[in-house]
């Protein structure tokens, strides 16, 4: 056996990574000019694609920025909240958020504190490991975020975009660009079946809500659904000593294969957002239709428990309270049950977030002109925004609404214009690096005058006058 080195140590690594951004000239030096009590970028949200905007921003010498998130400091995103399953599914190896620095990476991370056999050992990453990650990641950064704040309405000013924050330090600021890193549900809100409306909340969930499991000791549990989420949810459940988990699966058959893992490329990355539409759609209803399957673990950790079962061809035609207990019509017959999980993902329903309800309106969708060809619609793909080169909105009527030219959509409803480098792990460097580009083009063109007063003001000599003679002279006494 060969001996590995002990592990650096993450101040060793610390200090590589300031190393390695001194060579590469990071961060780039400041040169947006400055408007007093105006940020040049806010962006809403510190989870992963939060963190890694700001962190673009900064590098490229955008630094009046901030990021604001309603979360608590290391409580932001899905990893230690609402995340059920116990590893990521993503391998451990993705550069992830690095933007090209690879003492950034979680694998030299991990390595730094725990050695290159531990990392050998390591089959997927921990969850919770992955937020003490970010947590790093934004510290050894020095990302300015604001935790405990969250954005409550969006208004024009002028040139400007209000800001209304609720939470620690309630305020109005005022920005020149706003980025909108809001998660999945980060445009709308859970996706909840009609049937399940107007049923009383003591009785179903979303698998995103904030679930007390031990009350579900002992009961007859229902997860709608048969995604990651589904199965992390009723693994949980069984954990926590249901008496049965019933999973209602519409499918009738479960899907097996992940697909767009099959072609994973730079090819996808940087080549989807500019084929045309029909292609884009295709992809994606592709995609949609033959569903991501729920990770192997995931789904080994609910079958392991015998009173856990998988009701295939499932459909549920109605959910309503009956004695106390929910009765639940499917196409299989009626079944009863004391709780029901809705995995049924998120969806671009603006109803969910007050928030934006002053630019929903005018934000155009797919719906409003792309031409996706005769592919059909799948879970309101056709209410997704119809996004500009850098991830901003696009009017639904010209003029209408034109801060919507500097609010930038990069969290997941960003995929049918993009592709996926807005929301997971795998792109997300390369999804920061389209979107920062696109802001610090609009800035620089924002600021045309001032650079070019700028250009005509500059007088440093680089030349003192003393390197050459005139030989002008010397030429007209030649020719006299
Ligand atoms: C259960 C689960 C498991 C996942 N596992 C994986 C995986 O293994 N691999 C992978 O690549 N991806 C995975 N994903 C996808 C995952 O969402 C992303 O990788 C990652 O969380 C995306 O980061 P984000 O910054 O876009 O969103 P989030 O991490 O969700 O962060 C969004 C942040 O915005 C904040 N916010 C929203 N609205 C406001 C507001 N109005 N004001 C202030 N703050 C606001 C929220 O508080 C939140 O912290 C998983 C998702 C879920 C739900």
């Amino acid at each position: 056996m060969t001996d590995l080195p002990p592990p650096e140590g993450l101040d060793r690594l610390e200090a590589r990574l300031a190393m390695d951004m001194t060579l590469l000239e990071l961060p780039a030096k400041p040169w947006v000019p400055g408007r007093e009590g105006v940020r040049d970028v806010v962006v809403v949200g510190a989870g992963m694609c939060g963190l890694a905007a700001t962190a673009k921003l900064i590098l490229t010498g955008i630094t009046n920025v901030v990021a604001l998130d309603a979360a608590p400091a290391g409580r932001e995103g899905p990893w230690v909240t609402f995340a059920r399953m116990q590893t990521l599914r993503s391998p451990k190896q993705l550069a992830g958020p690095s933007l090209g620095l690879p003492a950034l990476t979680f694998r030299a991370w991990f390595t730094a504190q725990w050695g290159e056999a531990a990392w050998d050992a390591l089959d997927k990453i921990p969850k919770d490991m992955w937020m003490t990650y970010l947590v790093w990641y934004r510290r050894v950064l020095d990302l300015p975020v604001a935790n405990n704040t969250r954005v409550t309405g969006v208004e024009a000013e002028g040139d400007l975009i209000t800001l209304t924050v609720e939470g620690a330090k309630p305020a109005r600021i005022l920005t020149r660009h706003l980025v909108l890193a809001t998660g999945r549900s980060g445009l709308g809100g859970f996706a909840v079946p009609a049937f399940l409306q107007g049923v009383d909340r003591r009785y179903w969930a979303h698998s995103a809500d904030d679930i007390d499991f031990t009350v579900l000791r002992g009961k007859r549990v229902a997860v709608i659904g048969a995604g990651a989420s589904s199965m992390d949810n009723a693994a949980t459940a069984l954990e926590a000593g249901a008496d049965s988990v019933d999973m209602l699966i519409r499918r009738k058959q479960m899907p097996r294969i992940n697909k767009m893992t099959g072609i994973g490329s730079q090819g996808v990355v940087h080549g989807m957002h500019l084929l045309p539409d029909a292609w884009k759609w295709k992809f994606v209803n592709y995609t949609a239709a033959t569903q991501t399957p729920p990770p192997r673990s995931s789904t080994l950790r609910v079958s392991r428990h015998a009173n856990a079962r998988f009701y295939l061809d499932c459909g549920i035609v109605s959910v309503r309270e009956d004695a106390g207990e929910l009765l639940v019509q499917t196409t299989q017959g009626p079944m009863r049950f004391d709780f029901m999980i809705a995995a049924t993902g998120f969806t671009n329903d603006f109803g969910g977030r007050p928030e934006f309800a002053n630019i929903a309106p005018h934000i155009r969708a797919w719906s409003d002109g792309r031409q996706p060809g005769d592919c059909p619609d799948q879970r309101g793909m056709s209410e997704a925004p119809d996004l500009g080169p850098s991830f901003e909105f696009r009017e639904k009527r010209p003029g209408a609404c034109p801060m919507l030219a500097r609010i930038h959509c990069f969290n997941d409803a960003a995929m049918l214009t993009h592709g996926k480098v807005s929301g997971d792990i795998p792109a997300i460097s390369a999804g920061a690096d389209r979107l920062v580009r696109g802001i610090a083009a609009s800035l620089f063109a924002a600021d045309v005058e001032t650079h070019f007063a700028n250009l005509i003001a500059f007088d440093t000599p680089e030349l003192q006058g003393d390197e050459w003679t005139d030989s002008t002279p010397l030429l007209k006494e030649r020719t006299a």
